[in-house]
């Protein structure tokens, strides 16, 4: 009797019942149209209770409690809270620091302090979920900063984490003197035990993720090549899918990018030098890309280029040729921009450069909502603007769809039920 009495009290407070449904607030979201994530819909509302969208439809058609708060979003259109699918939230604009002095010089307390900021400015330019790619070299800080934004600690997108990424011996940066034993900005593993051993390490330690590095730029004269062996990247994917988890590769050579894809790996970064051939394997076994567009695009401009202004340097003229190509071949198109390459907050370039080379400004909006939601395999939570997901939420001036560069004016960010941005 008076354990079951102190187990009672324990779970109460630690799992403090929501009240019901019924009893919660709700609010009922008035935009002039929603783009439910696959579609744009004119005149519908949205009722949110809880931290649930409970319906949504055109405004007749949805009942509405009494006591509902009504929130006019007159003028803008309401849309799925966006998902970007390739970050570095620990990592900071190179044009500010280095690559290769923000992993060796700064400290891990300062990252953190600086990541925990720039997770607050990501979920006020609209972004409610993302998928963060490495901390080069800041060790397990976005597992930290997952549970911080989780538990309330500080405001974010929900986080999907990779840890530390893993890399072959020799392979990665930072490089010094042969002698010396340099920090990597990524975890060292080969061979199938070591890389079993290593995978589950990260696994254990909070990898909602595990990324490979299947090529760097480690050939004769700084070319990119291969890195893992076909084996090796098998033995990764076996052991990440087996934990009900999914592997993404760095990749950019068509070798890489096929050993990946053979391998069964869920995303490819980058793929600038992909072939049509390459492409076709991908849409074949629905492997999708993450061109990361803004990453060159940015890393050009640090370098003077001023676009509009100046010829288009070579490579952003590949790399354009490369996602047309990708396009053609009907591979499932990520939202990930590699955003911590430049500011947090400003993912939307990703999009607006999708839509320059190619794409629509409708399916660029659904890659970043519906279409990553599927990809990361979390369509049953957040995605789409639909009854008993969660609500996660934004409102932008003006018609994305239309329009793409309307996503850099949100003003409005819902997470969870919880108004953030008004
Ligand atoms: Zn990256």
């Amino acid at each position: 009797m008076r354990l079951y009495y102190v187990l009672a009290i324990a779970c109460w407070a630690f799992f403090p019942n929501p009240a019901p449904a019924a009893q919660q607030q709700a609010t009922l979201l008035k935009p002039s149209r929603v783009f439910d994530g696959e579609a744009m819909h004119e005149g519908w509302v949205v009722l949110v209770r809880g931290t649930r969208i409970e319906a949504v439809g055109a405004e007749d058609a949805v009942s509405v409690p009494r006591g509902t708060v009504e929130l006019d979003l007159s003028g803008t259109t309401l849309l799925p809270g966006l998902i970007e699918g390739h970050s570095h939230l620990l990592l900071h604009p190179y044009d500010e620091t280095p690559w290769t002095d923000q992993v060796l010089n700064e400290s891990l307390g300062l990252r953190t302090a600086r990541a925990t900021v720039q997770a607050r400015a990501s979920l006020m330019a609209g972004i409610t979920t993302m998928r963060d790619l490495g901390t080069e070299g800041a060790g397990y800080a976005d597992v930290g900063i997952r549970e911080a934004i989780e538990q309330g600690v500080i405001p974010g997108p929900r986080l999907l984490v990779a840890t530390r990424a893993i890399v072959v011996t020799g392979l990665y940066n930072p490089k010094g003197a042969p002698e010396l034993r340099i920090p990597k900005g990524a975890e060292v593993a080969d061979g199938y035990d070591d890389l079993m051993r290593v995978t589950r390490d990260q696994i254990g330690r909070g990898a909602d993720w595990i990324k490979v590095y299947a090529d760097y730029r480690w050939g004769p004269g700084g070319s990119a090549e291969p890195s893992f062996t076909q084996e090796e990247l098998e033995t990764i994917v076996e052991v990440t899918n087996s934990s009900g988890r999914q592997v993404v590769a760095h990749s950019s050579t068509p070798e890489g990018m096929t050993r990946a894809v053979l391998a069964g790996v869920a995303t490819i970064e980058h793929g600038n030098d992909g072939t049509e051939e390459v492409f076709r394997l991908m849409a074949e076994r629905g492997v999708a890309l993450c061109p990361t567009l803004a990453a060159g695009y940015s890393i050009r401009r640090y370098a003077g280029w001023r676009p509009g202004i100046d010829p288009e340097p070579e490579s952003i003229t590949r790399k354009r040729e490369s996602f047309r190509r990708a396009l053609d071949a009907g591979v499932t198109m990520c939202f990930g921009g590699d955003v911590g390459v430049y500011t947090h907050g400003t993912n939307v370039i990703e999009l607006e450069l999708m839509v320059e080379y190619g794409m629509t400004a409708a399916a660029a909006v659904a890659t970043a909502t519906s279409g990553n939601a599927d990809i990361f395999r979390i369509d049953d939570r957040v995605g789409r603007v639909a009854p008993d997901l969660l609500a996660d939420l934004i409102a932008v001036q003006g018609d994305p769809t239309r329009d793409i560069s309307a996503l850099r004016d949100v003003r409005f960010v819902m997470k969870g039920g919880e108004i953030f941005r008004r």
